[in-house]
């Protein structure tokens, strides 16, 4: 607990998750409580995220009647250079070339410290506060798949900020070609846009339309569904036998399907461990958590990176 005198707004922290369509932003208390919660349409390009993470700001500082001091923490997709503050290849906000000087853009329009952070990393800290295991993979079934890593409390961001890029993983020597120019990865098969491509659905999200469509027991909906799941069990099995996380927390789009795509996945490594009493003994199905759909798991890292100033690790 903050002590009285130290006001009100001493223990609040703020976290953005600035996303392709959408920019959530939150306000946290020291527990880790939200106390309001903002989303702005996503502006593209580099003047239109730095103008609705302000907006997104300012919306918060309204809600809470706040001023909100302290540095703000950020979640972007794309490379991010943690200590420059700099972001590149975030192709879908549609900032590209050169680094993008984020963090220093946003300081200067908020008047306050911005700590900037991969989007998938931010969600790891946000799974750490979700699950109370600060030993964890995050894996990020989005429009691609990729991990984030908290190893014994810190962040693995790795060398070249590759650590987790498990969607690029080759599994099959003849599978599709993949946009990173290898082919059959991971990303090919587990994704969000994979799913999308092989369950087409019009108007309601493909992943649910799929899971809703195997649960009635459409024989195809079925294939496709143990098709997908045993690509996201590949990539948990991976990780696992890589680092050997307390726990693993599925998260992204597809994972607001929730306890059905758990169990499925569950059921595919319990599959996948039924000959090998090595893998059975490792208990994978029994690791695995999925993020709630309305919790904001990316934001509320973002929120913790903010808090801490320069972010962990
Ligand atoms: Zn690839």
């Amino acid at each position: 607990m903050e002590p009285v005198s130290e006001g009100l707004s001493a223990g609040l922290s703020v976290g953005l998750d600035i996303g392709a369509t959408k920019t959530l932003g939150l306000v946290a208390d020291a527990d880790g409580m939200i106390l309001a919660e903002v989303r702005e349409p996503t502006m593209q390009g580099a003047h239109g995220i730095v103008v609705t993470a302000a907006r997104v700001v300012e919306a918060l500082r309204l809600a809470t009647g706040e001023e909100l001091p302290g540095a703000v923490g950020i979640g972007v997709p794309g490379l991010v250079d943690v200590d420059r503050g700099a972001v590149k290849h975030a192709v879908n906000l549609d900032v590209d070339g050169d680094w993008l000087p984020l963090g220093r853009l946003l300081s200067d329009r908020l008047g306050v410290p911005v700590v900037v952070e991969n989007d998938v990393n931010a969600a790891a800290l946000g799974a750490v506060a979700l699950s109370g295991k600060n030993d964890l993979v995050y894996l990020s079934i989005g429009t691609g798949l990729a991990a984030g890593l908290v190893l014994d409390g810190r962040l693995r961001r790795g060398e070249h900020g590759a650590a987790g890029e498990i969607g690029h993983l080759p599994v099959d020597p003849a599978g599709a070609f993949c946009q990173c120019g290898q082919r059959g990865c991971l990303e090919t098969v587990a994704s969000g846009s994979a799913l999308a491509a092989a369950w087409p659905s019009g108007e309601i999200p493909p992943a649910q339309a799929l899971f809703a469509a195997a649960a009635d027991g459409q024989v195809k909906a079925i294939e496709v569904r143990d098709r997908f799941v045993a690509g996201v069990a590949d990539a948990v099995r991976a990780l696992s036998l890589a680092v050997d996380p307390k726990t693993v927390v599925l998260g992204g789009g597809v994972a607001h399907v929730g306890e059905p795509l758990r169990l499925a996945v569950a059921a595919a490594l319990r599959a996948q461990a039924a000959a090998s009493p090595f893998l059975a003994s490792l208990e994978l199905a029994d690791r695995l958590r999925v993020v709630p759909a309305d919790y904001p798991v990316a934001a509320v890292g973002a929120s913790r990176l903010g808090r801490n100033g320069a972010g962990p690790g």
